[in-house]
């Protein structure tokens, strides 16, 4: 077992106009876990580091993008836990930016992978570490059953309970571990994925493939704003009337998003009267140092 103390409130926020119509949100801070091992990272690397320990491995290798909060929390959890960590970094040769920077820091290795290359994942780790029996795999954004696992604990820590949670979805893999651990506590509470990618119908066959007999949980497929990491004007002016309302720090790659997608549905009139909502704040803010341009470009700040 890994030892790994955090505080993760659930707190209530408002926002004009969600109490006039009568809808109770609270936001759970699992920004709050860490600032580097953020939000959901933290979930879905918890059982793949107690695996890693139990099968004694020593080396932690994984993937993703030049902006990834997954590889961030990856380096900084392989330093907290004295263990090695490599990424394959999706992008060209040579490509650095704060995040990298932190990366390196503590102590990570970037191995740069065009994108040809970095399709076929496990064929990258065979190439490169067939040798190394101390290596220990994790899938791009700590995707898959174990890191589902460690979301379904956000459910069993709640200290209230909820007419409905959110969470942003890019692989699917945390509302798969909320959506499973709510049937299986017999809660009543529906489940809602914002999907910050175009075209995410394939979260219901990756979710399905987790937990093949959990109910289907309900996406909004219609706020991704153009795809992964693309924005709008109305979005970016959502994330700064919301920060400077609630003091809660949001970025536009995920809980932007996210929180566009809950104050939208309230302004629709989505819910009953006196309806009680979670959203699961996932971290993840170190996205915001490769987006901060856009709100000069767009807003003009
Ligand atoms: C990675 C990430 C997500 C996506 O989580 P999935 O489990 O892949 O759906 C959501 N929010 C933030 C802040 C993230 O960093």
């Amino acid at each position: 077992m890994i030892s790994f103390n955090f505080y993760s409130p659930e707190q209530k926020i408002s926002f004009p106009d969600w109490e006039k119509k009568t809808i109770y949100v609270s936001i759970k801070r699992d920004d709050m876990i860490h600032p580097f091992i953020s939000g959901n990272k933290w979930r879905k690397l918890k059982f793949n580091l107690e695996r890693a320990l139990a099968e004694n491995k020593n080396h932690l290798v994984t993937f993703g993008g030049a902006w990834s909060n997954h590889i961030l929390a990856t380096a900084c959890a392989g330093a907290t836990f004295s263990l090695k960590t490599t990424a394959f970094l999706r992008s060209d040769p040579g490509i650095n930016n704060p995040l990298i920077a932190m990366c390196r820091l503590f102590g990570m290795e970037i191995i740069y992978t065009d994108r040809t290359e970095y399709k076929n994942k496990q064929a990258l780790f065979d190439k490169h570490f067939s040798n190394n029996s101390n290596a220990y795999f994790i899938d791009e954004g700590g995707h898959g059953p174990l890191g589902s696992k460690g979301c379904e604990e956000i459910i069993a820590s709640l200290q209230e309970s909820y007419d409905h949670i959110f969470c942003a979805c890019g692989t699917g893999t945390t509302l798969a571990g909320l959506q499973h651990a709510v049937a299986a506590s017999g809660l009543q509470t529906v489940v809602h994925g914002v999907p910050v990618l175009k075209g995410a119908d394939f979260i219901h066959d990756e979710v399905h493939k987790i937990y093949p007999s959990d109910p289907v949980a309900t996406l909004h497929t219609g706020y991704h704003f153009g795809g992964y990491a693309k924005t709008k004007p109305e979005l970016l002016r959502f994330i700064e009337k919301f920060v400077s309302h609630t003091g809660i720090m949001i970025e536009p790659t995920y809980t932007g998003k996210l929180f566009f997608a809950v104050n939208d549905l309230i302004s629709q009139d989505y819910f009953k009267p006196n309806a009680r909502i979670l959203v699961i704040h996932t971290g993840g803010l170190t996205g915001f140092l490769g987006m901060y341009e856009r709100f000069n470009l767009d807003l003009g700040q």
